[in-house]
């Protein structure tokens, strides 16, 4: 079997390389193990347009959210479902200060965040003393129906290969590799955090940081919000089915889910909701994040038929589009990657 290009992970970075790369009407095969708990597969889909507690604007928050929106959106309608849907971020206020500091942010810049005119609208469903702030325009984009859907196109065409893959059997040449019985001008890597561990990879600076999340029932919680107190509680895109999550462990033993964070989640749920709830599902998963938080895009200085796209950490869902098409940019029209998130900047620890 001959394709243009092999492409080992079906996650949101490999889904959307492909999707770019048939869309340049090149042959592609991605070889996806179908893990259950893999970020992509257990993530809310949250896009968040602010950051950290002082409520600052994303990186490339200009170029990034546009981009996606209209991703997801094309997607989504060739597919036939809807992949992405608008929504307000309610903050409830944990103490004073931070009511105090997110006042502050939305004084200096109201771009995404504000305060709402009534803060008394959500009495009836969540216990709070401090009120609450509102950030928008957020998004959810619908992995548990995005992802399925576009592996379903992918068999159809006869473009994904449901297996392990194991890099023993890959063979590399000077402008193609092997592997088994299919023979590809380039390999690219969208395999998430297993490229810490890979060969060719293995000296970028990964971070891998371990998230949780439960998912939940709430018939009666209007889905147009996403609601936040410490942990985010989140819509998913059947009616009634929600998830909440995450914490960020950079030291585990294991992608087990644990007790401290069930613990967690079900005394802040028990504090916090008003209606009924029952909780489903205790998920965990490792999160391929970067020390320097930026992704790794491009191809290896050694092995130019080499590449990865990776390093998407907590922010996959708005991240993987931009990336991925500026992949697919530099591998078919030779266009640079942004600097901050090319491979070059780890050319001479690649080249060791
Ligand atoms: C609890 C949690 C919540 C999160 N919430 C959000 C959120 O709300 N918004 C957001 O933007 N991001 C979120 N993230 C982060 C986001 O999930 C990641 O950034 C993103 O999913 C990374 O996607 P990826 O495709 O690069 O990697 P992955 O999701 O890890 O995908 C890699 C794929 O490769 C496959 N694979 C790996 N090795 C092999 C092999 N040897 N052979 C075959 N297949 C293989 C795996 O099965 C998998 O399908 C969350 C993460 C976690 C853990």
């Amino acid at each position: 079997m001959q394709v243009d290009y092999l492409i080992i992970g079906q996650g949101i970075s490999g889904t959307w390389l492909s999707y770019y790369l048939l869309k340049e009407g090149k042959s592609v095969l991605v070889i996806d193990d179908a893990q259950t708990n893999t970020p992509s597969r257990i993530a809310a889909g949250i896009i968040n347009p602010v950051t950290g507690r002082r409520h600052v604007t994303v990186w490339m928050a200009e170029t990034i959210l546009p981009f996606a929106l209209d991703a997801y959106s094309q997607i989504g309608q060739q597919l036939g479902i809807p992949a992405i849907s608008q929504k307000t971020i309610t903050d409830f206020f944990p103490s004073a200060q931070m009511r105090l500091s997110f006042l502050q942010r939305a004084e200096e810049d109201n771009t995404y965040v504000r305060m709402p005119q009534d803060e008394s609208v959500f009495q009836e469903q969540f216990h709070y003393e401090l009120g609450y702030g509102q950030v928008m325009p957020a998004y959810t984009v619908h992995l548990e129906t995005l992802l399925p859907a576009w592996r379903k196109h992918l068999l159809s065409q006869q473009s994904l290969l449901e297996e392990k893959f194991n890099l023993s059997q890959l063979q590399i040449k000077n402008d193609a590799v092997q592997y088994n019985h299919i023979h590809a001008s380039r390999i690219i890597f969208c395999d998430g955090a297993s490229s810490a561990q890979s060969v060719y990879f293995n000296r970028l600076p990964f971070a891998p940081n371990k998230g949780e999340a439960l998912t939940l029932e709430i018939p009666d919680l209007s889905p147009n919000y996403i609601y936040k107190k410490g942990l985010m509680l989140t819509p998913l895109a059947t009616p009634g089915q929600w998830w909440i999550g995450s914490n960020y462990a950079w030291e585990f033993e294991n992608d087990e889910p644990t007790e401290a964070f069930r613990s967690q989640a079900t005394t802040l749920l028990k504090n916090w909701l008003k209606v009924p709830y029952r909780i489903h599902q205790h998920l965990s998963g490792i999160r391929p994040a970067t020390l320097e938080r930026r992704p790794f895009v491009g191809m290896h200085p050694l092995y130019p038929s080499v590449g990865i796209l990776n390093g998407m950490g907590t922010k996959g869902c708005s991240l993987a589009p931009y990336f991925a098409y500026q992949l697919a940019c530099l591998l078919e029209h030779d266009e640079p990657v942004y600097p901050e998130a090319s491979l070059s900047r780890f050319e001479r620890i690649l080249s060791r």
